[in-house]
């Protein structure tokens, strides 16, 4: 009798495995074929929970090729991917304009630099070099050559310009690739977001670049001094934004205050650059765009601490509109005021003679 009651227990718990493993077996077809839901706040890993009033559409620990795919879906991230996408295209047509015809360059420095309408040697008789239309200016256009805009006997090197576009390059696609693919693990996480910062480092040093090679073109001291400082400083943010303390959403303000400083350790070399050059136009037209480019990270940065508009009503910019996307958009402008600021100051260290000339400080 036993026995037999034994057996049949048995064969009912065999029967109930089998149906157990069929029906996990289903389970698993049917998320095989289903897409990766949106999460809310409340169901997301520790990890992932950075921002409570970001109330939803949340991707979870998807699949890689799903998170890759997902640059074309909508979720909380899609604009914070997007913004900085358009921002990279943004600087690469602006280095295949300056890369691809001479002539193209020559305009783009005009035409930021210079009223409509207003000829080169205008500028030209103003420093004193010339006093007639140049004939070297009209063969310098028709004559495309590479990697040196020449001026009236000084040769304006590009290549600082290049680090400058490449560094805002790299933050943006840095930046891209870490909004979309941070959420995938805890690990991705980590490396990504120090990834982004690193990113907005290199931008910030690369940034630097430009400015002070050309206006201190005459002064290789200072020029050398402000360059070296200025890297080492960025190397040293970048050591300490990858110590793992300072990772976690707490150190939010502090990461925006080193940026802050980092950027605004630019007011030096500025500040010198104007006391040798005050009575030139354009350095102090350049200095707009560079005060221009500060204001929009400051304002950037107090949208990155604050949360604002999110923190005011929650969960009404999980899509659109949230303090993310906005600082991203800031960050872009500010790029671009720089960009101004630096064709400005080329074109203006193309008009004047070589520093040997004596006029320059
Ligand atoms: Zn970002």
């Amino acid at each position: 009798m036993n026995n037999m009651k034994n057996r049949g227990t048995k064969k009912s718990s065999k029967i109930e495995k089998l149906e157990h493993t069929e029906k996990k077996m289903n389970i698993n077809k049917e998320n095989k074929k289903l897409k990766p839901r949106l999460m809310k706040f409340e169901e997301l890993p520790v990890y992932l929970q950075d921002n409570e009033f970001i109330r939803d559409y949340y991707r979870c620990e998807w699949p890689l090729k799903d998170i890759a795919l997902s640059v074309f879906s909508w979720h909380n991230e899609t604009l914070n991917i997007w913004t900085h996408l358009v921002g990279f295209v943004i600087f690469v047509t602006l280095m295949v304009m300056s890369l691809t015809e001479k002539t193209i360059m020559e305009n783009l420095l005009a035409g930021f630099s210079r009223p409509a309408g207003e000829a080169r040697w205008m500028t030209m008789k103003k420093n004193g070099t010339t006093d007639s239309f140049p004939d070297s200016y009209t063969s310098q256009i028709s004559n495309p050559s590479f990697l040196g805009v020449y001026g009236d006997g000084y040769e304006v090197v590009l290549w600082p310009w290049f680090v400058f576009l490449g560094g805002a390059m790299i933050c943006l696609v840095f930046s891209s690739i870490s909004h979309l693919f941070a959420c995938h693990s805890h690990k991705f996480t980590l490396f990504f977001w120090r990834l982004d910062y690193s990113g907005i480092s290199i931008m910030i040093i690369c940034s630097f670049f430009a400015p002070v090679y050309y206006t201190f073109c005459c002064q290789p001291y200072w020029r050398l001094f402000y360059l070296t400082s200025i890297t080492i400083v960025g190397i040293l943010v970048i050591i300490t934004l990858f110590a793992p303390s300072l990772t976690s959403g707490k150190f939010r303000s502090f990461r925006a205050a080193l940026f802050l400083a980092m950027g605004f350790s630019g007011v030096i070399p500025a500040a010198h650059a104007v006391s040798l050059y005050f009575h030139h136009p354009q350095v102090l037209a350049a200095l707009v765009y560079e005060i221009a480019m500060g204001l929009l990270y400051a304002a950037g940065a107090v949208f990155y601490v604050t949360r604002f508009p999110e923190r005011w009503k929650p969960g009404a910019f999980d899509l659109v509109g949230h303090s993310h996307q906005i600082f991203h958009v800031l960050v872009v402008a500010a790029a671009f005021a720089h960009s101004i600021a630096t064709l400005v100051i080329m074109d203006w260290r193309r008009g004047l003679p070589p520093c040997n000339a004596g006029i320059l400080g």
